[in-house]
């Protein structure tokens, strides 16, 4: 069943405030929100001995209510007793805490109308499928704000073959496209993949316990393929091309789901790839060309089209 939508657009220039914004300090000054202020209270900071694992017989006391505390509730976390471990003197879910906070104030009660909408339905245009890499961040990269893209995060960003049977990944775009009804799928590859190097690594009889090399041998057909034509290649080379490849076989995978090889037919849904490049910050997009890709599909060949450099 597909969604109510909302009523602001996608993509468009945004109601909300921009991400530059990010991570500003806090400030003392209440909020107004329904007639009850919201207080931003300093928070008292428990250093403690235990500098990377909890104590075994530490009890947590965990302060939080079961129950939202909803934004008549005033934010009055005045001592905390932290069990987390500490690196450098600084508390990182302290830091958490404010960025959350900031978050709130700046972003969320700015904007409160669109989060109420959210909080009812999400009718994304987007499902992006990303490495689940520290520095590869869709929403952060992209600018995607909530409600705007239903991301799934793997590692080396594959998508298996209907055939392969269920995965968290095919899981989540079941409900993209068939509840969401999500109209482009993007695939985004990244530079210095840790994931496309083990696959490169692999040994082909390898019968591998390692999950990565269990789970990245999804990846075998664009391994192959780059073998195939990049072998005089440097192996840091051969990753790079494989980077790409892989991103393109996910792309022909995609299409072996019945039902969004359903949609691109009737022209409902759009298969995307995406590169980031991390050294250089650049960012190639493409499409895939389905009916050019259809036609080459007994030989393996795809059709790509619409390719744009972002530099
Ligand atoms: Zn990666």
């Amino acid at each position: 069943m597909a969604p109510a939508f909302l009523g602001f657009s996608s993509l468009s220039p945004l109601s909300y405030k921009s991400f530059s914004s990010d991570l500003p300090g806090i400030s003392a000054s209440p909020s107004t929100i329904f007639g009850t202020q919201l207080k931003l209270v300093e928070i008292e900071q428990t250093h403690l001995s235990l500098p990377i694992s909890f104590k075994s017989n530490s009890v947590l006391r965990l302060k939080a209510s079961m129950e939202p505390p909803g934004l008549t509730q005033e934010l009055t976390n005045s001592k905390q007793e932290s069990i987390i471990g500490t690196r450098n003197g600084s508390d990182l879910f302290n830091e958490m805490k404010h960025r959350f906070l900031s978050f709130k104030r700046q972003k969320f009660l700015e904007n409160l109308e669109c989060y109420e909408n959210l909080a009812k339905s999400q009718a994304p245009k987007f499902m992006v499928i990303a490495c689940a890499d520290s520095r590869v961040c869709p929403s952060y990269i992209l600018g995607f704000q909530p409600g705007e893209a239903f991301v799934v995060r793997n590692v080396a960003n594959l998508v298996p073959p209907f055939e392969n049977g269920p995965t968290e990944t095919n899981a989540a775009l079941e409900f993209a496209v068939n509840s969401l009804e999500v109209e482009n799928i993007l695939v985004i590859g990244h530079s210095c993949c840790g994931g496309i190097r083990a696959l490169m690594s692999m040994q082909d009889d390898v019968n591998s316990s390692s999950f990565i090399r269990s789970w990245v041998v999804v990846g075998k057909n664009a391994r192959l393929s780059t073998k195939a034509v990049a072998s005089n290649l440097s192996f840091d080379q051969q990753c790079r091309h494989c980077e790409k490849e892989s991103i393109n076989r996910s792309l022909m995978s995609l299409l072996t789901y019945p039902w969004i090889h359903e949609r691109v037919t009737k022209g409902k849904l759009s298969i995307h790839g995406g590169y980031y490049n991390f050294v250089d910050c650049t960012f190639e997009k493409w499409t895939l060309d389905y009916e050019q890709s259809s036609l080459r599909e007994e030989s393996g060949k795809y059709s790509l089209k619409n390719r744009e450099f972002w530099s």
